[in-house]
């Protein structure tokens, strides 16, 4: 769908960006600040100035073996004594809570070069409970060595502070990157949407492939991975596909800022727009990181729209809006109203600020290869 690289707003505002398809027209679009304070009747989309600056700290684009974790075994060593490790969040009632036990740095395990103490350190055990609800059966639709995680500017679910609200999420990649297959399949469509329509209106992907595939979705439904404004298409309708396999290039057709791939998951009908789910919730993470998945609700449970979610290790942070809307599909099995995929394992303090009061905050372990879930009451 859209992109419009919220980057290039952020660039006049915070430094680091690192686009490099600034417009003058893109600035004069730049919306307003959120001032407005959270409430579930609102839908009008606000402005995400927070969220625009995980712009600048975007996931490395490959995670080969030379990535380091070494970050997260340091976390006992520099959260200041305040800080309080909390047991890991408890599932909501439906997803069987289990309690956790949380292991801290043993110094004295391991010993440098100079005698100096190495601290070890033990993440918490694997919470069967929540990993239950995984239904993780897709794999980038780009290769390693090209951008394959998805943009934080304009995830899920989110209108980016203005723009239509998103319902598939964007891989931001140059024209001409190749477009992969996310699992086997056979192609249900391949070729541009001007006669057959798959978005809000005609044209609006360009050139699309939509595979169905020959999983089911949790409640059964048929599951289709959609993948929108390529520049060329290389597979036919019928065409059987094996996940990895070549479905075309990367391009800018139907309504596209610029060239990226849009990706959609949808269950049930392939051709309604409103039958998407949060592709973040049926793509692997990268090998030790995970999703943190959950719900923000106020005091009553009344699920709050555009709510401001922070997340923070000692090594980064992320922002995220919960969803813009009613229109937003919530996942099947985890009712969701945001997720931030790609978190290298670890503890996070999440927290939500509304104008300028934290409203919400609580220290979790994010778990590696799978969804943490976390429900956020308000106060
Ligand atoms: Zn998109």
């Amino acid at each position: 769908m859209l992109r419009k690289s919220i980057c290039l707003i952020v660039l006049f505002v915070l430094a680091g960006c690192q686009s490099t398809s600034v417009t003058p027209t893109t600035v004069a679009a730049l919306p307003t600040p959120l001032t407005n304070p959270i409430g579930a009747a609102t839908a009008v989309p606000t402005a995400n100035p927070i969220a625009s600056r995980t712009a600048t700290q975007p996931p490395t684009a490959t995670f080969t073996p030379t990535f380091t974790m070494t970050p997260s075994l340091t976390p006992t060593l520099t959260f200041t004594p305040t800080m309080t490790y909390t047991p890991s969040d408890t599932p909501t009632a439906t997803l069987s809570p289990t309690p956790l036990t949380i292991s801290s740095a043993t110094p004295g395990a391991n010993v440098d070069a100079n005698g100096t103490p190495i601290p070890t350190w033990t993440p918490p055990p694997a919470d069967p409970s929540t990993q239950l609800a995984d239904h993780y059966h897709f794999y980038r639709p780009i290769g390693e060595g090209d951008v394959n995680y998805v943009a934080r500017t304009y995830p899920y679910g989110s209108t980016a502070g203005g723009l239509q609200i998103h319902l598939g999420v964007d891989l931001e990649n140059p024209t001409g990157t190749n477009i992969i297959a996310a699992a086997d399949g056979v192609v249900y469509y391949a070729g541009d949407d001007t006669g057959t329509q798959f978005g809000p209106t005609n044209t609006y992907y360009g050139n699309l492939v939509v595979i169905q595939h020959a999983f089911n979705a949790p409640d059964g439904k048929p599951v289709f991975s959609l993948y929108g404004h390529m520049q060329r298409v290389d597979v036919q309708t019928g065409q059987v596909v094996k996940k990895g396999d070549s479905l075309g290039i990367v391009g800018s057709t139907g309504v596209a800022f610029g060239p990226h791939l849009h990706f959609e998951v949808r269950l049930g009908d392939a051709n309604s727009f409103h039958s998407t789910r949060n592709p973040e919730l049926w793509i692997f993470p990268f090998r030790k990181f995970g999703t943190l998945v959950g719900r923000v609700t106020d005091a009553s449970g009344t699920v709050l729209f555009n709510a401001p979610i922070q997340v923070k290790s000692v090594d980064i942070a992320r922002y995220a809006y919960t969803y813009a809307d009613t229109t937003v599909n919530p996942d099947d099995v985890f009712g969701e109203n945001f997720v931030i995929g790609d978190l290298p394992a670890n503890y996070y303090e999440v927290s939500v600020n509304d104008g300028g009061r934290t409203r919400f905050r609580k220290t979790i372990y994010i778990y590696p290869d799978r969804s943490t879930w976390i429900d956020i009451k308000l106060q």
